[in-house]
């Protein structure tokens, strides 16, 4: 069962002797296509689920913000008003949302309450943005700022660039913020233009973890984004996403090869989420999950950002019968895989794809449907 309300009212209550002022919640993600697009201004294709990250809290007079964190069982604190670095920790995300909010103008106040949640970490669902979504949320609430999603998301995306580091695009933070229950967004990556997608009607979006996480990742991450901005270059264009098909298949015998498989995934894999979406406004769930098997393949041999452990989990998934489509998600290297499977069919799908996955590969996976549901909000 994800988390849930009243369990964050449960965790403060223990703590604070009575209810919290204001509770919060900011949602995972699952991409469903448009995997790498993100950074080079292209299209997403992502959905905000039913596991997220919770704070429950209130306000205080000084300028202090003293959170309990359920998950690793500690208190951390820290003065708004003198912000600085400390070593890598879970408290790193909130200061560095504090400060990127301050820095934007606006006037914070303190709070005190408890922090939980229910993303896995380093599984590619995002857990970080969730909490990132979360504190400017819990920020917003406690120092009257209305609540502008996307803003506040690109605000969520420069705080885990320039405060804890990772050179993330701007996805996870936007669809952790403006989700839609019941749907997928479509996210022009340049524009920040939202174009929300009913999920069809019988289909489930499962979750495959393959119990791998990633390791040495930042290195090839940046690695890749160097190689797309080198085609970019090359095409003489801001980035990929100015690169039709066409385009590429008329010039790409002059670039390099690694460079030219980078920008291959990339080019494609616009197209195919842009596909995707007129896929599914037209109730084409065989082409829908068509191109995320092409997506797969296109991740694992052109982008080579998959693993054994993702390539063994998707495998499983496709040969299922209920399955229309299946594909890494997230970064890569480890994490989780994402399937569209018949709804009706889906338990099925999930026990029968967890035993082949362990089968294979030893690993104990955890398979989950999924549900969509709204962006970070005050609950
Ligand atoms: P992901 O792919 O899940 O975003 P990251 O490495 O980017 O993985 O972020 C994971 C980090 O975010 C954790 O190591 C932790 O510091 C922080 N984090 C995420 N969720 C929580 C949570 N519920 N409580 C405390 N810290 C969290
Ligand atoms: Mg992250």
């Amino acid at each position: 069962m994800p988390l849930a309300k009243q369990d964050l009212v449960g965790h403060f209550t223990e703590r604070f002797g009575q209810a919290p002022a204001i509770v919060v919640r900011a949602p995972g993600r699952v991409n469903l296509i448009g995997e790498h697009t993100d950074y080079n201004d292209g299209f997403v294709l992502p959905l905000a689920i039913d596991r997220a990250a919770w704070i429950a809290l209130r306000p205080r007079r000084d300028c202090r913000v003293n959170v309990y964190s359920v998950d690793y069982q500690e208190v951390r604190e820290f003065d708004i008003a003198k912000l600085k670095h400390e070593k890598a920790g879970w408290i790193e995300y909130l200061k560095g949302v504090a400060w990127c909010l301050q820095d934007a103008g606006m006037q914070l106040h303190g709070w005190e309450g408890v922090l939980a949640g229910d993303v896995p970490l380093g599984a590619g669902l995002s857990s970080s943005a969730a909490l990132e979504m979360a504190t400017a949320r819990a920020f917003a609430a406690v120092s009257d700022i209305a609540w502008d999603a996307v803003a506040q998301a690109k605000l969520g995306q420069r705080s885990e660039n320039q405060w804890i580091g990772v050179n993330c695009g701007i996805m996870d933070q936007l669809i952790s913020a403006t989700g839609r229950a019941g749907h997928a967004m479509l996210i022009d990556c340049r524009s920040l233009e939202l174009q929300p997608a009913p999920l069809p009607k019988g289909v489930a979006v499962v979750v495959l973890d393959t119990a791998t996480r990633r390791g040495l990742v930042d290195s090839a991450y940046n690695e890749r984004r160097s190689q797309c901005e080198a085609a970019a270059a090359f095409f003489q264009v801001r980035a990929l996403r100015d690169v039709s098909v066409a385009m590429f298949e008329a010039m790409d015998g002059q670039l390099q090869a690694t460079t030219r498989r980078r920008a291959r995934h990339v080019i494609s894999e616009d197209e195919r989420t842009v596909q995707a979406v007129e896929a599914m406004r037209r109730g084409d769930i065989a082409t829908l999950g068509q191109l995320m098997n092409e997506s797969h393949v296109s991740l694992r041999d052109d982008y080579e950002v998959s693993s054994d452990a993702l390539n063994a989990m998707v495998e499983a998934a496709q040969a299922h019968k209920a399955c229309y489509g299946a594909r890494m998600t997230g970064a890569g290297f480890g994490g989780c895989a994402v399937a569209i499977v018949k709804a009706d069919e889906a338990d099925d799908f999930v026990a029968a794809t967890s035993r082949a996955y362990q089968a294979r590969t030893g690993n104990q996976p955890a398979v989950y449907v999924c549900t969509a549901t709204d962006g970070a909000a005050m609950v």
